[in-house]
């Protein structure tokens, strides 16, 4: 499979340095992820098309840095397709015709055939595109190389739901993953059980937080993460949440207005 990563050119603490966007050039030319519209992005793309006419954006998920570009795609290059999983209320804010994906469906792109596996989690419309034939999973926010994944309930996250989609992803035994943030990740496998491991920790620190009387998010975001800089607080209180609200799920813990407690064992 011929692919070409192209740089979205939207750094920030969140992004790290920025997406990554895939190209798949060949008979079906398509693009994953549609980055944030930088023009600097849009005219990468370009020189990488060289000349061919992109038929298609696939997207991950709807989070700004993967979605929000699709107008600007679209206004330079009016015939492209746009297609994703629906979520129709966080969808409807970028606005291009968005063309529904579902688990299982088959999608030609590039020179290949890509199949769309939901990976609910990091959001509910969350999508990786498993190609078959080499084994390789464009993974989006599912996995990102030297760092976890925020799980952000403000925006659709769930901590089980991301558990099982490592799971599934586990079971396709990939060889390589290509994600939107950072390196190509070529032991998919162990960075996956890896992550397994490390919400365990992190719930078994926020049941400890809990059963020491810490009642708020933002007080066990200063204990679980002591040096974390101040742009990533925020997130790191939506991943806490989202874990809480696992343990709400499961029935062992309660939440009182801003308050949480752990139900006795
Ligand atoms: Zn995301």
């Amino acid at each position: 499979m011929n692919v070409i990563p192209v740089h979205a050119f939207n750094p920030s603490p969140l992004t790290g340095n920025g997406n990554t966007t895939w190209l798949l050039p060949g008979h079906v030319p398509t693009l994953i992820d549609a980055g944030t519209g930088e023009p600097q992005h849009l005219d990468a793309l370009e020189r990488a098309l060289v000349g061919a006419r992109l038929a298609q954006v696939l997207v991950t998920h709807t989070h700004v840095d993967h979605a929000s570009g699709a107008p600007a795609i679209a206004g330079r290059m009016p015939h492209v397709r746009f297609l994703k999983m629906p979520w129709p209320v966080r969808d409807a804010a970028w606005h291009v015709r968005w063309e529904p994906l579902k688990d299982g469906e088959s999608i030609a792109a590039g020179d290949s055939i890509l199949t769309a596996v939901h990976t609910p989690g990091h959001s509910p419309d969350h999508l990786c595109f498993w190609h078959a034939d080499s084994r390789s999973l464009f993974c989006g926010d599912l996995a990102w190389k030297g760092s976890t994944v925020v799980i952000p309930q403000a925006h659709g996250g769930d901590v089980g739901a991301y558990l099982d989609s490592l799971e599934r992803v586990i079971a396709l035994d990939p060889l390589v993953m290509m994600p939107a943030h950072g390196g190509v990740i070529d032991r998919p496998t162990e960075l996956l059980r890896e992550y397994i491991e490390h919400r365990m920790v992190r719930e078994r620190q926020i049941v400890a937080a809990l059963r020491m009387g810490v009642t708020d998010p933002t007080e066990m975001v200063k204990r679980i993460y002591p040096s974390l800089a101040p742009p990533l607080i925020a997130a790191a209180r939506e991943s806490v949440v989202a874990h809480l609200m696992k343990l709400l799920r499961e029935g062992r813990a309660r939440q009182t207005g801003d308050e949480w407690h752990l139900i006795d064992e």
